[in-house]
This record gives structure tokens, sequence and C-alpha cells, in this order.
């Protein structure tokens, strides 16, 4: 079975981590990763999603937190700070920051960002095939109420997203292009993912690439959704504040609808929703969705692969 996974960073790279615990080596997995949350600091390129799912699943992760590596140290950053450059704000660990060298180099050596991605990986060993959405520079940027633009993770990081805002946009975005396999992996997949990733900066971004959506609308695999949303609040993070930022409401089901059914022009057969939401289930199945309400908390890799279980089973695919 090819099973193609749209994922930003913790959440995506805790859902992919139980899939694989679930189909094991026999099934092909393909993850197509956001880097709208890339930049350029202290001259290295830093893709946030990428490493998550890197460290994730290739075992380095730093458990509690879920991004960085396990035992890090941030000697370079502190010593950074002392020349008051950069964003003094976002922490660059130590180990990590070979992984930003490691990428620098081959960038500057021609390579794509998706070549550079494989090599890096091969270290890793994640057990996917992992993509970059684009091999262009594509960066989210939030519009602020008070009129400014700033870096996606200006926003989330330095400031909580507590700066009110009014959207999102893509830098690039009219001239980017799927990184090559993109487009394949989700018209030859037997089934496609979209995991409990935000559903604005990380997914909607990867779904802003032009040919991405057209190629999600029109391939013969269904495409399984699981909420981020439980009980009216993100798991993790401040996916609300984006949610709240383009007019969707923080529920399973307004986040379902902000998808769309792709027999209604959207791009989601099927929603996986936490037990405490079942009603949302039940409203789109009264509407022609195939929904579920299960535990949907990922605590552990075991609870991780039994929800990519019922994710895939509710679209009658069993590995
Ligand atoms: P980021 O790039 O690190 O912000 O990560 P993602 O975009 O992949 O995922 C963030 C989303 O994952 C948040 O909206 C969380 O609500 C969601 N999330 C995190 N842990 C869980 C979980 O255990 N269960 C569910 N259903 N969603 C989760
Ligand atoms: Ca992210």
């Amino acid at each position: 079975m090819k099973i193609t996974v749209l994922s930003g960073g913790v959440g995506g790279a805790r859902f992919t981590r139980g899939l694989l615990a679930l189909v094991g080596t026999e099934h092909q997995v393909t993850v197509i990763a956001n880097t709208g949350d890339d930049m350029w600091l202290h001259g290295v390129r830093v893709c946030p999603d990428l490493d998550t799912l890197m460290y994730t699943l290739g075992g380095a992760v730093h458990e509690e937190q879920g991004w960085g590596r396990r035992g890090e140290t941030r000697r370079v950053s502190d010593e950074l700070a002392g020349y008051d450059l950069g964003w003094d704000w976002f922490t660059l660990g130590d180990l990590d920051l070979a992984t930003h060298l490691a990428r620098t180099e081959l960038l500057r050596d021609g390579l794509p960002l998706s070549q550079v991605t494989a090599r890096l990986a091969a270290r890793w060993r994640p057990g996917v095939t992992l993509l970059p959405m684009t091999d262009d520079e594509v960066e989210t940027h939030v519009l602020l109420d008070d009129g400014r633009e700033i870096h996606f993770e200006e926003w989330w990081v330095r400031h909580r997203a507590t700066l009110p805002a009014r959207g999102f946009v893509q830098t690039n975005i009219a001239t980017a292009t799927p990184a090559p396999g993109v487009l394949s992996a989700l018209s030859d997949a037997d089934v496609v993912v979209v995991p409990p990733s935000n559903p604005v900066v990380s997914v909607g971004t990867i779904l802003a690439i032009p040919g991405v959506r057209d190629a999600l609308t029109s391939t013969d695999a269904p495409v399984v959704g699981v909420s981020p949303v439980v009980g009216g609040a993100p798991v993790r993070g401040m996916a609300d504040a984006c949610l709240t930022a383009i007019g969707v409401e923080t529920t399973a089901l307004a986040v379902a609808q902000h998808y769309g059914r792709r027999a209604d022009g959207g791009i989601l057969d099927a929603w996986l929703v936490d037990e405490v939401d079942a009603p949302a289930a039940a409203v789109l199945r009264g509407v022609g969705w195939a929904s579920r309400a299960v535990p949907a908390l990922m605590t552990d890799v075991p609870t991780a692969a039994r929800i990519a279980a019922d994710a895939l089973s509710l679209v009658d695919r069993r590995p």
C-alpha cells in the first residue's frame, strides 16, 4: 500500500510515527512536509517541520518538547546573543545547528531542498520518503491587525501568537512549484492522510502550492483527515489563533467544513475526531461524510498507531 501524509511538525510527526508502527516496512509511506515555516537565520537555512519529522521518525527527538534534539545544549545560541544579532528569542541548539550547517552547505553546492532533505534523511533513516512541499523558498508571513507583516515564526515563537492577526500570506507562492515526487505521491497513492497538523499554517500552506489541491481533488485515493482540535481547543500549541485569524471556529466540525468534502469541492472524504466530539461526527455523517469519534490523543506510539488504524479503516484501508 502507498500511503501519503501531508504534514506540519509535531502533530504530523507523531501521527506518522504511529502510522509506521502500524504498517511496518512493507508499505510505502511518503510524507509531504510544510516548509512555510523555514527561514534564514544567522546565515543558515532552518526547516522546522522537516527537522521535527526527521528527528521524531529517526528516534532523536526531544520527546517532551516534541521538536529539537534530545540531549541538546545551547552554547552557540548563548554566544550569538552576546553579539546582539539575529533573533535572540529563537534558539538554535548546538546539535540542531549541525543539521542547519549541513543543509546550508548542500544548498550552497546547488542541490535543491528535496535532494538536500534526502541526503540528511539518509542519516536518520526515518522509514518514509520525506519530501519538502516545494524546492522554492516559500515563507509564511502573518498579516497583523496593525498593518505590519512578520515571519510566522516571529509571531508564533516570539509573540506566542498573541498579536492580533487578520491572515497569512506565503511569499513567492504564485511561482512556486511542487517538489519532484509531490504530485505523483498524491496521484499514485492508495490512501492520503491529513494528520492532526495545523490546518492553517501547516496543511493550508502545502495546499497553497499551485497544483497540490488539484492533485488531491483528482486522485483516486481516498483522503482521510484526523482532527487537531479536540473539545474546542488545539491539543498542543496555538492553532486556535491561526483559525481565528482566518475566521474559522476552533471546533472539530468547523475544521472539517473548512477543509471541505471532496464531493463538494473540498479535499477530504473522511474525518476522524476525538470521542468528546462525537456530535460533530454525527453531523458530518448526516451530510455524507465518513466520520467517527475515537480517543484521538497521541499519548504514546501505540496510541498514535491505533489512531492511524482508525483513520485508515474509516476509508476501508487495512494494512
Ligand atoms: P507544528 O508544525 O509543530 O505546529 O505541528 P503540526 O502542524 O503538525 O501540528 C500541530 C497540531 O497538532 C496542533 O493543532 C495540535 O492540536 C495537534 N496535535 C498535537 N498533538 C495531538 C494529539 O495528540 N492528538 C490530536 N488529535 N492532535 C494533536
Ligand atoms: Ca510548523
